[in-house]
């Protein structure tokens, strides 16, 4: 399906990132006929007019770009636009052959949470193309942890990697180094470093990567009561961790019973380059629509 793939570090500012993805295009039409191109960006996008316009803090001046006409005069080729965490969910339910089914919720678990939700076959992008940011689902009202977005106790504040961090970190107060060797690390403890610790038997990293699994639980569970969805897809840097069984059981547990027994959460298998292959696969799918 993928027959090259080239990474470019990302530049800084807009005009700089448009300069990157038009060589990319370039380098690939030497050898190859595109006939079009489709975009996975993070940011919330107008996929109409191909712009971003919510933008994401790591990209700044990204917000107001208008992508599609930009790339689209260049190339003068059909542009597609998307936001990342729905070109994957796309991607993902097309190659799962799943496109028939009422409602798949794909949900990447990285540095935060992103979550697609594709209903019969389509990306579902709500009436301001914002849908799915339920990273941002609030979690708890004690105002315990700070999300990047500014609002407190979000999901991803507990259910992304950093807030698996920020889990250890709280179990790690007034904890010794002879309870945990963890305690050694607690100013650069990282994700890798508990995982690391939980699978050589330490007890307070064990215990942090079972909150975890509560947290992504939680959310979850708020997802399947508003979607009651065929399936969960879980991807993104995070899922490698994942205790499926576990995962399942403390989601039923949350769950109302005629949901919890039709929940089925399983592995995305198309992982790093799900976003590519269903931002292309959203501009194959029009193309073939105006063709019949
Ligand atoms: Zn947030």
């Amino acid at each position: 399906l993928v027959s090259e793939t080239r990474t470019v570090p990302t530049p800084h500012g807009a005009s700089h990132i448009i300069d990157a993805i038009h060589e990319l295009i370039k380098y690939f039409q030497k050898d190859s006929v595109i006939a079009g191109i489709g975009i996975a960006t993070a940011g919330i996008v107008n996929v109409e007019i191909g712009e971003v316009v919510g933008s994401t803090g790591n990209l700044p001046g990204w917000e107001g770009t208008p992508l599609k006409k930009i790339i689209e005069s260049q190339t003068m080729l059909p542009v597609h636009v998307e936001n990342d965490a729905n070109a994957s969910a796309y991607g993902e339910c097309r190659q799962a052959q799943l496109s028939n089914k009422e409602c798949i919720i794909v949900v990447t678990l990285g540095t935060g949470i992103g979550v697609g939700i594709i209903l019969h076959g389509k990306v579902f992008r709500g009436a301001h193309y914002a849908a799915g940011e339920c990273g941002h689902l609030k979690m708890s009202l004690e105002h315990k942890r700070l999300c990047t977005c500014g609002l407190w106790d979000c999901w991803e504040a507990y259910g992304s990697g950093r807030g698996l961090v920020s889990t250890g970190l709280e179990l790690l107060h007034n904890v010794s180094p002879e309870q945990s060797a963890l305690a050694l690390k607690k100013d650069t403890l990282t994700t890798q470093a508990i995982i690391e610790a939980a699978q050589g038997g330490d007890i307070i990293a064990k215990r942090a990567l079972h909150n975890w699994h509560e947290h992504v639980a939680s959310g979850l569970a708020s997802l399947a009561h508003t979607f009651d969805p065929d399936c969960f897809l879980i991807t993104g840097g995070m899922s490698q961790f994942v205790d499926y069984n576990l995962l399942n059981e403390l989601t039923q547990d949350r769950t109302l019973p005629r949901i919890a027994e039709n929940l089925d959460i399983r592995p995305a298998t198309l992982g790093r380059v799900g976003g590519m292959i269903g931002a292309a696969g959203i501009v194959i799918d029009q193309m073939a629509k105006k063709i019949s």
